[in-house]
């Protein structure tokens, strides 16, 4: 098949692709593809191409386990819930829960999702239940699953025990939550025993790291030095980060020192932590995010994730990578011509980065996966609220969408 006529991530040149085998052998400008039979031909006239979403944050087993209109929408509210909610649970409910919030973000261009499952629940239910949802989708979305302790590895009686059975069924990754140990010794030690067990077992580590408005959170600086001395920084991630926010300039500037030789990854989640934090602030009120912009400009790999949908803690959300951006640059001050341009890379090669994925991107020899925005470039796509048109992985088209038409009808004035 050759899609012809693709703006390949705002190249200006018009470019075609060709894919035989669930793969893309060709790629060139489009005034050099001989025609082929029309029927083995897909006309983009001109609209932007871009390696698939990857949501790099996500939590699959809580979604849609509250009605939207009992939601606080506080973070206090959100935990109250979940901890008598979440061993009520089962394997059924898990699934068609978690099944409806992929399908709505694979229908809008995401084919890979990292999640983080809880696993304090003594039955690992909502574990096992991702975990053949994972097999059960393999066809139209990548699902990465993260062993998730949720009230902390060393404050909650049993949680090392659970992760390293978690990694065992197949969980993909370590998880943690330094800022809600009860000790600050105890968010270094959690920090170590993650890294010890990525070196030992070689999985992956995504901690949720100091999601908090306290500017003495240092859960990052831990985790940061422990994978550098082991060597791994680029296996783990550093989710939320959102006391970067809050922490001094001249602290930041000794943190970074760290960060940057570590080579760690980084996961903003603008709509959610730009709602949840600053809730103890009366005025002003910070934003709540990470520094993205400044570790960006360091050279340090960051994506963005959709974090929760119609949950406990949010209220909203249906996968839609786009809008994730939208937020995120507002919130971020990044809303220069040049960092709308490129902010795609937050929710495509950066998250694929960050999910240490293989043959990700649209370049000859990689598996045929791609999204066809209703857009010429990513600044049309991010102003328009752009459609993503199709979805193709590995050659087919496993999603498409109609785009919306408005017509004027007031008489007389056209
Ligand atoms: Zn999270």
């Amino acid at each position: 098949m050759i899609y012809r006529n693709a703006y390949i991530e705002n190249q200006k040149q018009l470019s075609d692709i060709t894919t035989e085998g669930g793969r893309i052998v060709r790629i060139a400008p489009s005034d050099q593809t001989a025609t082929k039979n029309a029927n083995e031909t897909v006309d983009l006239g001109g609209k932007l191409v871009l390696p698939p979403f990857v949501d790099s944050h996500l939590h699959l087993d809580t979604t849609h386990t509250v009605d939207p209109a009992e939601s606080r929408g506080t973070l206090w509210s959100g935990i109250a819930f979940w901890s008598s909610y979440r061993d009520t649970v089962t394997k059924k409910s898990v699934k068609e829960n978690a099944k409806k919030a992929v399908l709505s973000a694979v229908l809008r261009g995401v084919q890979h999702i990292r999640t983080h499952v809880d696993i304090c629940p003594a039955r690992l239910t909502a574990m096992e239940a991702l975990l053949e949802l994972k097999d059960e989708l393999k066809k139209i979305v990548g699902l990465q699953i993260v062993a998730f302790p949720q009230e902390g590895i060393l404050s909650y009686p049993g949680n090392k025990e659970r992760i390293e059975t978690a990694l065992k069924m197949g969980a993909d990754a370590i998880g943690g939550v330094p800022h809600y140990e009860y000790t600050r010794e105890y968010a270094a030690e959690s920090m170590k025993y993650a890294v010890d067990l990525a070196v030992k077992t070689g999985k992956l580590i995504d901690v949720h790291c100091d999601e908090t408005d306290d500017d003495s959170s240092r859960g990052l600086e831990s985790l940061a030095a422990f994978a550098l001395e082991a060597g791994i920084g680029d296996r783990v991630t550093a989710s939320h980060t959102t006391a970067a926010g809050s922490y001094s300039d001249a602290y930041m500037n000794r943190l970074m020192r760290v960060l940057v030789k570590s080579k760690i990854n980084f996961v903003a989640n603008p709509l959610v932590n730009l709602h949840l934090q600053g809730r103890f602030d009366t005025f002003p009120k910070r934003r709540g995010l990470t520094r993205v912009r400044e570790l960006t400009e360091a050279g340090l790999n960051v994506s963005f994730g959709q974090d929760d949908v119609k949950d406990p803690w949010y209220p909203m959300g249906n996968g839609d990578m786009i809008n994730v951006v939208h937020t995120g640059l507002h919130a971020c001050h990044m809303t220069a011509y040049d960092d709308i341009l490129s902010s795609y890379k937050f929710v495509t090669v950066n998250g694929a980065k960050t999910l240490n994925l293989r043959g990700y991107g649209v370049a000859e020899g990689n598996p045929a996966d791609f999204i066809v925005l209703n857009c010429a470039d990513f600044y049309e796509a991010v102003s328009e609220r752009a459609e993503v048109l199709y979805s193709i992985r590995n050659g087919e088209i496993i999603a498409s969408a109609t785009p919306c038409r408005r017509t004027l009808k007031a008489a007389g004035l056209f």
